[in-house]
């Protein structure tokens, strides 16, 4: 087998995906390219099961996230940032980058958002702008629940609800327009099977009129121009080609093996990895009722070297995991399972990870 790669993004492509990727350019300007694009945009938002616009940016995941905040926001708005992670504490940075005035809300690490809380910090916030989300914080493999978080923000202000679904949508249920989610951030190499190179934004009706008035500097990431350039099925700028050709081909095929297969694949995989984890006689990161569909976080037994272990098991037997980010560091791993992952796949991580814990005793 070629290595593993079971870190959480980029994850590996499929082979006809990664066959796609190899297709010679073409002019973004022409008539192939529009059909690309169009029928890209489409299955995006059968996936993401919004009636409202969907845009293709090359950028990564924090391309997105920022076109999120710089489409809606003024420099002075109040904003509330709920963080449960690393990616958390990024979507509010960003916010501060561009002149939002941020009020930051953060769980321990290892626990999701309470909507209790969430509550609790709105009312203490007059004419908040926009709360931020994350879904799931792939730093602690913790798993937001949207829906509530939303029901409780709709339902006592006027906020916009700005979520980072980078590492979530396409793999863990989202519903973009049941759930009244105004912006919705991913990013091409996580559950999409597809590599790098493209950002994606998902754009209400609300976040449209948010945007007329929105006075943050914008460019590269305006969704005006997105638009305007889709009404002629065109990218404003040179797209990255490669990633659209395995993307366009990989929406394809989610879209008709159908969101709940995708969905119900994913909660499996998710499944099939704390098990075997919990087999091997490790403990889980986070609990069960938080824990991610599309990564998880173990925690490293006292006394072991974390880093050693993903350097074993990358150099010895070509299975690759992560190591925490930030306090994280040491503390635990973290294995991906997103996008294209057989069971297979997690059964030679589960299995070489047991093998090298055991060497290295
Ligand atoms: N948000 C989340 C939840 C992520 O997992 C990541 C990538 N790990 C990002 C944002 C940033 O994405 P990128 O590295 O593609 O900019």
């Amino acid at each position: 087998m070629s290595l593993n790669l079971r870190i959480p993004g980029p994850m590996p492509l499929p082979p006809d995906v990664l066959e796609a990727t190899g297709r010679p350019m073409i002019n973004h300007r022409g008539p192939e390219f529009a059909e690309i694009i169009n029928r890209m945009t489409r299955n995006m938002k059968t996936l993401l099961e919004t009636s409202g616009d969907v845009y293709f940016m090359t950028s990564s995941g924090t391309g997105a996230m920022e076109t999120a905040i710089v489409n809606v926001l003024s420099p002075g708005d109040a904003v509330l940032s709920v963080s449960i992670g690393v990616f958390g504490d990024r979507f509010g940075d960003i916010a501060e980058t561009y002149g939002a005035e941020v009020t930051r809300l953060k769980t321990e690490l290892g626990e999701a958002a309470e909507p209790k809380a969430v509550s609790e910090a709105l009312s203490g916030i007059p004419d908040c702008k926009a709360v931020l989300l994350t879904h799931n914080d792939t730093s602690t493999a913790v798993q937001n629940d949207i829906a509530a978080l939303s029901e409780v923000i709709r339902s006592e202000s006027k906020a916009l609800i700005l979520v980072d679904a980078v590492s979530s949508a396409g793999g863990s249920p989202l519903a973009v327009d049941a759930w009244g989610l105004d912006m919705v951030a991913t990013a091409s190499q996580k559950a999409w099977m597809a590599g790098p190179g493209i950002g994606i934004i998902a754009v209400s009706k609300r976040a449209w009129a948010a945007h007329e008035t929105s006075t943050m500097p914008k460019f590269y990431f305006d969704i005006a121009q997105y638009q305007k350039f889709l009404d002629i099925g065109q990218p404003p700028f040179t797209p990255a080609l490669s990633t659209i050709y395995g993307l366009d081909l990989a929406l394809q095929q989610l879209a008709d093996e159908g969101i709940e297969n995708v969905i119900s694949r994913h909660a499996e995989r998710a499944e099939q990895t704390r098990r075997g984890v919990q087999r091997i006689g490790l403990e889980l990161f986070c609990d069960v009722s938080v824990a991610s569909d599309t990564v998880t976080a173990i925690k490293v037994p006292d006394g072991v070297d974390a880093k050693a272990v993903v350097a074993r098991m990358r150099d010895e037997y070509e299975v690759e995991i992560s190591g925490g980010q930030g306090p994280l560091a040491g503390k635990i791993w973290r294995i991906g399972h997103m996008g294209w992952c057989e069971p297979e796949h997690i059964d030679d991580c589960i299995d070489v990870l047991e093998k090298v814990l055991a060497e290295l005793k």
